[in-house]
């Protein structure tokens, strides 16, 4: 089921997705990204450099004074994932490899936009199922159950094994639809 307080459907819902190095700032963006690259610290950084301009590795690294491993780990993350590309060219006289990156900014799009329709899924869900329930409430320990729940343990928590109290859930279904006006 939905949290209705977790922070990343507020966050998601704030958004307003502007492209290139604007769309770093915002928090859901943010959490995309790291939870891509695992790397809070540098990812940010790196991608900024991309989006102005920069394409080799070497460069990003230069430009951003991250170890250039780090940069590489980041950047084949990010390809992993979709997010990133690469053009591989040959110098003619070295015969050496060069790789320019690009940020692919239309899949973090793509991303956010799958993330909102999943919160706009849970979303209904949550509301259908807490309009169609009646639940019932454990005072020590918050545990929440829903009628065929309760009765089957004859209206005691199963956790700790005080009484239920039947619980009116119409502010949290105000609150859900209150979000739902939001996303629609
Ligand atoms: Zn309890």
């Amino acid at each position: 089921m939905l949290n209705i307080n977790d922070p990343k459907i507020h966050e998601l819902l704030e958004l307003q997705f502007k492209g290139g190095t604007k769309m770093l700032k915002d928090d859901a963006v943010q959490d995309i990204l790291t939870g891509i690259t695992n790397d809070e610290e540098n990812s940010v950084s790196i991608i900024k450099c991309m989006l102005e301009g920069k394409t080799t590795d070497e460069e990003i690294a230069e430009e951003t004074e991250i170890r250039l491993n780090i940069v590489r780990r980041v950047l084949y993350k990010l390809y992993d994932a979709g997010v990133a590309s690469y053009k591989r060219s040959k110098d003619p006289e070295t015969q050496w490899y060069t790789y320019s990156w690009k940020f692919e900014e239309k899949k973090i799009s793509e991303i956010l936009e799958k993330n909102y329709e999943k919160i706009s899924r849970d979303l209904n869900e949550s509301l259908e199922y807490e309009e169609e329930n009646m639940f019932f409430i454990c005072k020590s320990n918050d545990h929440r159950y829903n009628f065929e729940e309760a009765s089957e343990n004859n209206f005691t928590c199963g956790e700790c094994g005080s009484a239920l109290e039947y619980q009116d859930n119409s502010a949290i279904i105000t609150e859900l639809k209150e979000l739902k006006k939001k996303i629609d």
